[in-house]
């Protein structure tokens, strides 16, 4: 707790609005243009400027069943993404995005996204992993929307553009802290506005609002090498679990089967979707043994897992063998220059390859985290409530994109659905704040303490004086889910994970921060962002611990097959950390959704996962 001389000795700036956004990726920005247009007086609040948000690096495309390029259909959509899900996936919340997916696309389109054509005129679409026609059977359909190869970067800045068109107020460069969170009357916390610091002159900011939505963006960065940016710490998610709220499947990470070797940077899946493939140090295209039908475009867990399997058993490539090759050398000089621009670039600078002409050096990365923060398909946020009500809104808070987990990719995440779920559950929860807030409604007072969580951690991680640099923590913690949580794991090694974290953890509360400014301190954010991400990464290293089977992205040695009867359920875990506690891990279980949305469609019953 912020004690009352600690309080004073920061200087907080009061807000208040009918919305508050945390994120200006493609998802908060969706979610800020829709609170605006609603006429609600919203503000978004961005760590970094909003175009330099995660997902201006998203290359590959964005799904929907367009139908441009081969026959489609939202159900062939829907079928693909509850298989890839390993049917962990909720499957009301699935058709609501797939059926929801072309016209988010062509307003998209309309907002100026500059995509890529076909003769005709209309969106080029390419083929991605898992992504088939006729309902899983094949072939191969191309449903990925494409802007070249910087799909995100044209939808970042039009999404951009387009906000600034509405009356949003932006606070650049502002770090949220933490939630201002309130009891309710029947025991489920209730949001009443977040507290950030303005990172330019350390003036901290407590915005009082009917409703925050979290779009803080995946915490990758829990990992030693990742895809994503340095600025993926999963701040949402580490402000939902110290306001005692739970996460939700975060043991299903991904592993993007193409990050080049070395350097973790992006290559692509659509490099795959125009006809590049894997070979092993034998020059065998592996992956016609592992899925004889999709290849080289199977889902990406199957493709890491078949990666790892080849370099395990010796046939990677290079002096020790711990790689493997893809080739684009066999594709047309002009096909890459139009249509892979970025990683043709990338090649060069990070592996020093020409694409043309030699094979690129590519190691299974981590991308994506299916899991996050729990919440219904219009961006509510859930909980599991006194009354054992799995999915009791929390009132006043929601969460949008990488953050959340709605969830729509269960186990696994196809390739090209996050963009879309970006947008389209952004665009769902700007409907419902619109349906729950009028605008101008009047503000309860906030509670004496609302800053005092925020304040106190701050002022404790300022002044920390201990013996374990930030830096170094945050290594061990990296290197710790690297080894005890990758792509095969078995309980072996989870176990030790856990005990493992708890340890590091123990180092938090030894940490030493240098800086005691509160101008650009880099070290203070870094330390606040790792202190986000230590506690996901134990919720995550202890849910794969738990989970005594192998779905999507988790693959246990010891438990090889997928166990529907015992493990066909949400993992939801909490994290008891802040305030003097000591990092224990609590988890619990919701349903699945076996039922759809509408009539329109059957539940898609579960079977074996073959590509
Ligand atoms: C290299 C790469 C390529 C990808 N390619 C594709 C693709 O082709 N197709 C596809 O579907 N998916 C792709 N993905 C996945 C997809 O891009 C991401 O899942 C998605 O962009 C995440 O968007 P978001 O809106 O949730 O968050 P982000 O874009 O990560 O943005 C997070 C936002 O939150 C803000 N923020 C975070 N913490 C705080 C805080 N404490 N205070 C204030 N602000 C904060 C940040 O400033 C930022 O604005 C790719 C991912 C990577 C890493």
């Amino acid at each position: 707790m912020a004690s009352a001389s600690t309080q004073a000795a920061y200087k907080i700036i009061d807000h208040t609005y009918d919305t508050v956004v945390v994120g200006a990726g493609g998802s908060g920005l969706r979610a800020t243009m829709g609170s605006a247009e609603a006429g609600l007086k919203t503000a978004c609040i961005t760590k970094v400027f909003p175009t330099r948000s995660h997902t201006v690096a998203a290359q590959g495309g964005i799904a929907a069943s367009l139908g441009n390029n081969s026959p489609d259909h939202w159900t062939w959509h829907m079928y693909d993404t509850v298989k890839g899900s390993d049917w962990l996936g909720d499957q009301d919340a699935i058709e609501y995005m797939v059926r929801e997916a072309p016209q988010a696309v062509y307003e998209l389109e309309h907002a100026g996204v500059p995509f890529s054509r076909n003769a005709d005129g209309t969106i080029y679409q390419r083929p991605f992993g898992g992504h088939m026609q006729n309902m899983g059977e094949g072939p191969p359909v191309q449903r990925t929307c494409a802007a070249a190869d910087r799909t995100g970067h044209a939808m970042l800045h039009a999404l951009y553009q387009q906000s600034l068109k509405y009356d949003a107020d932006f606070f650049i460069e502002y770090f949220a802290i933490d939630l201002i969170m309130e009891n309710g009357p029947d025991g489920v916390p209730v949001c009443r506005g977040v507290i950030a610091m303005c990172m330019d002159d350390g003036s901290i900011h407590r915005f009082r609002s009917h409703a925050v939505v979290l779009a803080t963006g995946g915490y990758g960065r829990s990992y030693f090498t990742a895809t994503s940016a340095h600025t993926c710490t999963g701040d949402g998610g580490g402000m939902v679990l110290r306001a005692g709220l739970p996460m939700q499947d975060m043991e299903f990470v991904q592993f993007h089967p193409t990050g080049i070797y070395g350097a973790g940077v992006l290559i692509t899946e659509g490099a795959r979707g125009e006809g590049g493939y894997l070979t092993n140090s034998e020059g065998e295209r592996f992956m016609e043994r592992y899925a004889p039908s999709a290849k080289d475009l199977a889902s990406r867990d199957v493709v890491s897992r078949s990666m790892a399997m080849e370099i395990r058993e010796g046939r990677g490539v290079g002096p020790h063998k711990d790689h493997i090759y893809l080739h684009l050398d066999h594709i047309d000089p002009k096909v890459l220059a139009e249509r892979l621009p970025g990683i043709t670039e990338s090649g060069k600078i990070f592996a020093g390859v020409d694409l043309a002409r030699q094979p690129l050096p590519v190691v299974p990365t981590v991308h994506y985290n299916m899991g996050g923060i729990p919440c219904n398909y219009h961006g509510e946020v859930v909980t599991i409530g006194a009354d054992g009500n799995p999915e009791t809104v929390v009132p006043g808070l929601f969460a949008v994109g990488e953050a959340a987990c709605v969830s729509v990719h269960g186990a696994n995440r196809l390739g090209s659905n996050s963009l879309i779920d970006l947008v389209v559950f952004g665009r769902a929860t700007g409907h419902r704040l619109k349906e729950l807030i009028k605008p101008g409604t009047a503000h309860n007072g906030l509670p004496k303490d609302s800053a005092d969580l925020a304040l106190g951690r701050l002022d404790h991680f300022r002044n920390a004086k201990g013996g374990s640099p930030t830096a170094e923590v945050r290594t061990e913690m990296q290197r710790t889910m690297s080894a005890h949580a990758a792509v095969f794991r078995t309980d072996e090694l989870m176990a030790e994970g856990v005990t493992k974290l708890a340890d590091t953890y123990k180092r938090m509360q030894d940490i030493h921060v240098s800086d005691r400014s509160l101008i650009w301190n880099s070290d203070l954010i870094e330390t606040l962002e790792l202190d986000n991400l230590i506690s996901q990464a134990s919720v995550t290293m202890s849910g794969a611990y738990a989970r005594k089977e192998s779905r999507g992205a988790h693959a246990h040695e010891d438990f090889p097959n997928r166990d529907d009867a015992n493990w066909m359920k949400h993992t939801v875990g909490w994290f008891n950390g802040w305030g003097g506690k000591g990092g224990e891990v609590k988890l619990d279980y919701r349903p699945v959704h076996e039922f759809t949305l509408t009539d329109d469609v059957q539940y898609i019953k579960p079977k074996a996962r073959v590509y």
